[in-house]
């Protein structure tokens, strides 16, 4: 049986304390409410875990957080949340070369839009004239190999196309005409070259979705959280997010190995634990998990995300910088040294890299054989005697968002049951925390509770 305080008086009872359920308790206790959150497993974090392993710090996701996320600045009990940046934009790799793309700075931004508005107005160039101001890598056939960024004029289109998604207000993104994003890259005016080369590699990691069949109005958003903040890692492993939001809630909220079997509005039934009866339940469990719990519930499709984790003892990246495949070569959708971005994951002397590979991979052995030979491409650097350390699959990773894609899915189902994840938003961590603040949002407007949070915008973001 739970202890006494959870069966009396409790105001809301929330089940599963991934970062939705966690980032609602902490809404819902400074707004005065008592709150339980029951977790089925041992720890808390949800899809947020990190595995510690001989002092190594592995994620089970390959995270990637943009430190423009509005949530992360907004949701309390994160003041504490140490972003450890990758270098500006990406690194692509492509016919044995690295190009960095995407690296935003004001001047940039501001230079490539008076750049792009001039090339707008300019009359148009013949082709050998605009083709003779950039000189392509050549190949050992002496045949010209553009690179996936094409010359300096692709690449100051593709700079004014970010900062002008930069400059864009989410909530316009959204009134854009709604298509899955493969096939709606190419109306941004780039040239095929920087769509294949470095606009598809780089959405298939940020939305984990590697057809692309996302809408492209999470994609625009995916692209506007890109441009206008750096991606990041949490400092000391996924689970730290967690963590911080679950050490500043009253003592005894967290009750972690509880695992709820039914709900209703007014009562919880748990596996081992007895009942417990409160004013009004939120459901923060994934959304299978929810659909178990209340059928009805829609479940999404799923996009399946696998992370291998390998040491070795020098990093062989020095930059701590994402790297992307331009050319698709092998299963790994995108690396990176993640000891280089935060040194914390791995004991001194080691480098920690972390792969990921979108999709349903083929079994363990083979797949690690697969990715050591893109590696020692992508790093230019002989894998073999690389450690494997781990390898993570989730097959329910991320939360498919194919056209239609409804970013506010309802978080009230009935006065007194609420439900809140990343799958009423956008799969993200993004999605999941505002998911958590609109439901805390209705479930304090039902009780009469004012929220002690000053009514902001709910800021949209993927
Ligand atoms: C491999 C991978 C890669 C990802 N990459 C990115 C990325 O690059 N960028 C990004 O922003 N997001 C990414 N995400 C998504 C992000 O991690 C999730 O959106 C977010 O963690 C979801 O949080 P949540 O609280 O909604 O759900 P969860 O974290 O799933 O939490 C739900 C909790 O409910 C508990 N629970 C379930 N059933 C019960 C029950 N019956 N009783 C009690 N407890 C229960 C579960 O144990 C769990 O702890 C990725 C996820 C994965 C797995």
């Amino acid at each position: 049986m739970l202890e006494p305080v959870c069966q009396a008086d409790v105001d809301v009872v929330i089940v599963g304390a991934g970062a939705a359920g966690l980032a609602a308790a902490q809404h819902l206790t400074r707004a005065g409410l008592t709150t339980v959150v029951l977790e089925a497993a041992p720890t808390v974090g949800g899809r947020m875990a990190t595995e510690k392993v001989d002092g190594f710090r592995l994620d089970r996701i390959g995270r990637l957080l943009s430190t423009s996320y509005p949530e992360l600045r907004r949701t309390p009990g994160l003041d504490g949340l140490t972003l450890r940046p990758f270098s500006p934009g990406v690194l692509l790799h492509s016919d044995g070369r690295h190009h960095r793309a995407g690296a935003l700075t004001p001047r940039s931004a501001r230079g490539a839009l008076t750049a792009a508005r001039a090339l707008a107005s300019a009359p148009r160039l013949p082709r050998t004239t605009a083709r003779s101001a950039y000189r392509p890598h050549r190949g050992q056939s002496g045949v010209p190999r553009p690179g996936p960024l094409g010359g300096p004029l692709d690449q100051t289109r593709l700079t004014a196309a970010l900062a002008r998604l930069a400059a864009t207000p989410p909530e316009r993104l959204l009134t854009r005409p709604e298509h899955p994003a493969a096939g709606s890259q190419a109306a941004r005016g780039l040239p095929p070259r920087t769509v294949d080369g470095f606009l598809r590699p780089l959405l298939s990691a940020l939305l984990c979705d590697p057809e692309l069949t996302t809408s492209s109005r999470a994609a625009d958003l995916a692209l506007h959280s890109f441009a206008s903040g750096r991606l990041c890692l949490p400092e000391g492993g996924a689970d730290t997010l967690p963590e911080l939001l679950a050490a500043s809630l009253p003592p005894g909220t967290v009750r972690t190995g509880v695992h709820v079997t039914a709900v209703s509005t007014t009562t919880v039934t748990t596996r081992d634990h007895g009942r417990l009866t409160c004013r009004a339940i939120l459901l923060a469990t994934g959304a299978r998990d929810a659909a178990r719990l209340l059928p009805g519930l829609r479940v999404p499709a799923f996009h399946p995300v696998t992370v291998l984790h390998h040491t070795t003892d020098e990093p062989p990246l020095a930059e701590p910088a994402l790297l992307l495949d331009a050319d698709r070569g092998g299963p790994v959708a995108h690396t990176a040294v993640v000891s280089q971005v935060d040194p914390s994951r791995a004991p001194a002397g080691r480098a920690l890299i972390s792969s990921t590979v979108l999709g349903v991979p083929p079994s363990a052995a083979p797949l690690d054989a697969a990715v050591r030979a893109q590696l020692a491409r992508l790093y230019g650097t002989p894998t073999s005697r690389w450690e494997l350390l781990a390898v993570h699959h989730t097959a329910d990773a991320v939360p498919a968002m194919p056209p239609p894609h409804d970013l506010r899915r309802p978080v009230r189902l009935l006065a007194g049951l609420y439900v809140c994840g990343d799958h009423r938003d956008t799969g993200t961590l993004q999605g999941a925390l505002h998911s958590a603040r609109r439901a805390a949002k209705a479930l304090l407007a039902d009780l009469g509770v004012q929220p002690v949070t000053a009514e902001e915008p709910l800021e949209a973001a993927a």
